[in-house]
């Protein structure tokens, strides 16, 4: 990384400075003591410059040059810095790698410190703290995510099996809280993804939260337990929200308001006191949301793909939004699915109002796809930190809400009844026709990010500015008139007048017509003296002239002016918007719902999704279900079509539930199809909960409280424990927790031990679940001897994926039915692979005798064939000649009743072909 530094930019710090006697290094030490934790980025003049641990942690991470500056107990300070101009880049990168960064400024001019003596020291201190969970600039965040902060508290005089926890997005500010089960931590990480957590020490002393927090370690930031007392908490909140008591919003568990008073202390204190605006604490009911837990949301790839990528995901093959807000609220939605049918009935009948208005759907869209991001907007404005941009933000978005309402109600009018989700929204977008005149007035066409950038006030909207605007071009236009007099005046016709940041405005000539004008300088008159030498170049020389300094002395003091002019507007109209902070988030909410609702009905209609019926039955039965990734994958190759397949669980036993029996047996060989259906099922319930048109042509679901899905022999090398005891440790979980409500899905489980152990894990795991968790369940399987228990267990049904043998090919029908697969076609699918055909023909042969007569009568029988005797019965495999065994294999797949008489003849063709390819005999 080159790390060039301006050339006359402020100079770095001579070592003396540095040495720890410096009044400076003080500062610095005294600065870096508050803040052992971060990386400090100490500011000297332009700029931000590390020192000691933070200089080489920093300079290994970002790949800069580590320097060396002053003596700190006798060695040296080794130092790095960053350029204040571009320090964004360098800070996004070291958040990302999981660094704080305490950033401290200049809290006054270095000319003000001059006064005070020269020893004196520039005032400094921490503006702010940054850290990954509060974040609020679009160049540290992924616009289409939530990046949530959450604090984790226990209050065990009230529940010693129970958290409390509490998260918000700081760059949003809506403040949630939940009470979650101990053991039931891990899945609610899982579900919200935090990008920190703030956690008492204390906590992590004990186990069994350790164990669930030990794969969010780089997010953790633990404070003192007294950081978390539940009386403190309240009494920030009723100051956060200038109540009494926290009544009007709700009841809360102690534990609640200890994380949310410890989540506030702790954005005020990172923010240095600038907080977000909170909307008041919203509580998640427990058991409101279907309970995934970490396992189960990972093989289901709902928000990442197992090799971590959001490319493949569900979550990425569902996302048809246009705005950032409406792409974080349906990832929202997807991760947390609902448990409660009206509520999920809410969110599908706005959906429903865009499938049947097809015009108010692409209005709709069309609009919001110009929506800039209004909640990060308004909350970097409500925290001191936003621009111009942020205010061009809320005007754009604020103005899109008469389109957007007319568009809605002009199918309304057609149309009935209104959803009272979409009602709702279009209220909420309110009516800032005011506030978006004033802004449309107020800013330029353009403007920039920063305030301190000036030029951002549109021309007519302060008299005075214009006035002090028309000095400054004025005086600019004069100046350039300048050039023509002087450059006739002194017969200097390359004569050109020039700008930079160091000399200002300054008159440039070639050295040879420089010379004369020194030499005119020094024999004029005194004070006649026209050209003033400033400085010299190689082939040029520099001179400025009283009139010149004047002009540009009044550009300056214009700009000065205006520039302050336009910062009293700005802050005017950041106060503007702020007081209608309230509006603006509930018109934010409501243009997320409205994105959210149409982009899910624009999905229904572009792959004919269905609407799915969710009750409180225990039903599960879906008609034409489809697998949403593999089929859009599949429709993007240009491959055959998905095939669709049904799946009835519900228990024969219910007549409400009229199905198949509550427990499916599925078998079927490799490639089959198996892993593909399970999934697909269980991604169904979790669309149909999260209130999203399912893939499916008919879907009737009974809501599903906790959602299992486990594969067999999963590669989990990374955890250090072998696939198996994951697979059983998983395995475990189910068993204990699932209910008759849940949905479970698992994936040839004892796969990866001995065949007998595997067979009898299995063999258990069915009966558990049948008879004691009683939960839906499709349970695949390679045991085909599984099927017998179907005799027994009431409510299983066995169901196999369907082949075709066709002239010795197996083709993958992918469609799936009653009945039990008869055999794996293992050894085809390794005839396929290209084992050697000697191989295949003996695993046939075996195959054949343990079917025949058992696996350890025909293992006993096997082992005990004569060498001499095998070796005469046929070819020694060492010397098997592949062509012999491939002429037999080809004789034995021969069926001559089902051969036409053409066939017959090009099948003796094929076989002489094979053999001539074994050669003469
Ligand atoms: P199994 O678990 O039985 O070994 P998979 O479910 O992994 O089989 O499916 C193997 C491949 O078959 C999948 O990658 C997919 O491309 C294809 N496939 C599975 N189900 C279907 C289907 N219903 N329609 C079309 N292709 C399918
Ligand atoms: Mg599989």
């Amino acid at each position: 990384m080159n790390h060039d530094r301006p050339q006359p930019a402020a100079a770095p710090p001579a070592p003396a400075e540095l040495d720890s006697a410096t009044p400076l290094m003080a500062q610095y030490l005294a600065v870096k003591a508050g803040y052992p934790d971060a990386l400090v980025f100490y500011r000297m003049g332009d700029f931000y410059e590390l020192f000691f641990d933070d200089a080489v942690k920093a300079a290994a991470a970002l790949d800069i040059a580590l320097t060396k500056r002053g003596k700190h107990a006798g060695e040296d300070i080794p130092m790095c810095g960053v350029p204040v101009h571009s320090h964004d880049s360098y800070l996004a990168r070291l958040i990302r790698k999981g660094f704080k960064v305490a950033v401290c400024e200049q809290l006054e001019d270095p000319a003000e410190a001059r006064k005070r003596g020269s020893k004196a020291v520039v005032k400094r201190d921490v503006v702010r703290l940054i850290t990954p969970g509060t974040l609020t600039e679009d160049t540290l965040l992924d616009a289409r995510a939530h990046n949530y902060l959450l604090a984790i508290a226990q209050v065990k005089a009230e529940a010693a099996d129970a958290l409390g926890l509490a998260w918000v997005d700081v760059s949003v500010g809506e403040l949630n809280v939940e009470t979650v089960a101990v053991r039931g931590l891990a899945a609610a990480l899982a579900r919200l993804a935090p990008g920190e957590i703030v956690v008492p020490d204390r906590l992590l002393a004990e186990p069994e939260l350790a164990a669930q927090l030990e794969p969010w370690r780089a997010a953790l930031s633990p404070l003192p337990a007294a950081r978390f007392d539940s009386d403190n908490a309240r009494q920030r909140l009723h100051r956060l929200y200038g109540v009494a008591t926290l009544d009007a919003f709700g009841s809360f568990a102690r534990a609640e308001v200890a994380a949310a008073g410890a989540l506030v202390d702790y954005v005020e204190l990172t923010q240095k006191g600038r907080l977000p605006r909170f909307t008041p604490p919203r509580r998640h009911r427990a058991g409101g949301s279907l309970e995934i837990d970490p396992a189960t949301r990972r093989n289901l790839e709902l928000t990442q793909t197992l090799a971590g990528e959001r490319r493949g995901s569900l979550l990425a093959t569902l996302d048809l939004t246009v705005t950032a807000a409406g792409a974080r609220a349906l990832a929202a939605r997807l991760a947390a699915p609902l448990t409660d049918p009206a509520a999920i009935d809410a969110r599908l009948d706005a959906i429903a109002f865009f499938v049947a208005a097809p015009r108010a759907r692409e209005e709709v869209r069309a609009l919001l796809s110009a929506c800039p991001d209004l909640e990060r907007a308004q909350s970097r404005l409500a925290m001191g930190r936003g621009g111009p941009r942020d205010l061009a933000a809320v005007r754009d978005a604020l103005a899109l809400a008469p389109a957007l309402r007319r568009a809605v109600e002009a199918a309304q009018a057609s149309l009935l009844p209104p959803p009272e989700r979409l009602a709702r929204a279009l209220a909420d977008l309110g009516d800032h026709g005011a506030l978006v005149a004033r802004l449309s007035q107020a800013l330029a066409a353009a403007v920039p990010l920063l305030a301190r950038d000036g030029g951002f006030v549109a021309p007519g909207f302060s008299a005075e500015l214009d006035q002090l605007r028309l000095m400054r071009d004025d005086s600019r236009r004069l100046i350039a008139a300048l050039q023509a007099t002087y450059a006739e005046a002194t017969g200097i016709p390359g004569l050109k007048i020039r700008h930079n940041n160091v000399l200002g405005y300054y008159i440039e000539v070639n050295a040879k017509h420089g010379e004369k004008l020194v030499d005119d300088a020094r024999t004029a008159a005194p004070g006649k003296a026209r050209f003033i030498h400033r400085q010299t170049l190689a082939n040029a020389m520099r001179f400025t002239t009283v009139e010149l300094s004047d002009l540009e002395e009044r550009i300056r003091s214009a700009a000065d002016k205006a520039l302050a002019l336009e910062l009293a507007v700005f802050a005017d109209l950041a106060a503007t918007v702020l007081a209608a902070a309230a509006g603006i988030a509930a018109a934010a909410a409501a243009l997320a719902e409205l994105d959210v609702a149409a982009a899910l009905a624009q999905l229904a209609v572009d792959r004919a999704y269905c609407r799915p019926a969710v009750d409180r039955s225990l039903a599960f039965h879906v008609v034409g279900g489809r697998h949403p990734v593999v089929e859009a994958a599949l429709q993007a190759a240009g491959a055959a079509a998905f095939v669709a397949n049904d799946c009835n669980l519900g228990a024969k036993s219910d007549p409400h539930a009229g199905g198949a029996g509550r427990l499916w047996l599925v078998t079927g060989p490799n490639m089959a199809g198996k892993s593909t259906f399970l999934r697909q099922n269980a991604l169904i319930a979790v669309m149909a909960q999260a209130g999203f048109y399912v893939p499916a042509s008919s879907a009737r679901i009974g809501v599903v409280d906790k959602l299992f899905s486990r594969v067999g022999a999963a590669d989990d090398l990374a955890r250090g424990r072998s696939t198996f005891m994951v697979e059983m440790i998983e395995t475990a979980a189910i068993l204990n927790q699932a209910t008759e409500h849940s949905f479970v899905i698992l994936d040839e489980i004892g796969r990866g031990t001995a065949t007998y152990d595997g067979l009898s894990i299995a063999w258990a795991t069915l009966e558990h679940l049948h008879d004691v968790n009683r939960a839906r369940a499709l349970f695949a399987t390679h045991y085909h001897e599984l099927t017998a228990l179907a005799g027994r267990l009431a409510e299983l049904s066995p169901h196999t994926l369907k082949v075709r043998d066709w002239q010795g090919e197996v083709i993958f029908l992918h469609e799936i039915g009653p009945g039990a697969a008869d055999r794996s076609y293992g050894i085809h699918v390794a005839a396929l692979a290209g084992m050697p055909a000697a191989v295949v023909a003996r695993a046939e042969e075996v195959l054949g005798n343990i079917e025949k007569s058992g696996p350890s009568e025909s293992a006993r029988a096997l082992a005990a064939e004569l060498p001499l005797f095998a070796a005469a019965a046929r070819p020694a495999p060492g010397r098997a000649s592949p062509a012999a065994a491939a002429l037999e294999q080809a004789l034995r797949e021969i069926v001559p009743d089902h051969m036409t008489p053409r066939e017959a003849l090009e099948t003796l063709y094929r076989l002489k072909a094979l053999l001539a390819e074994n050669g003469p005999a």
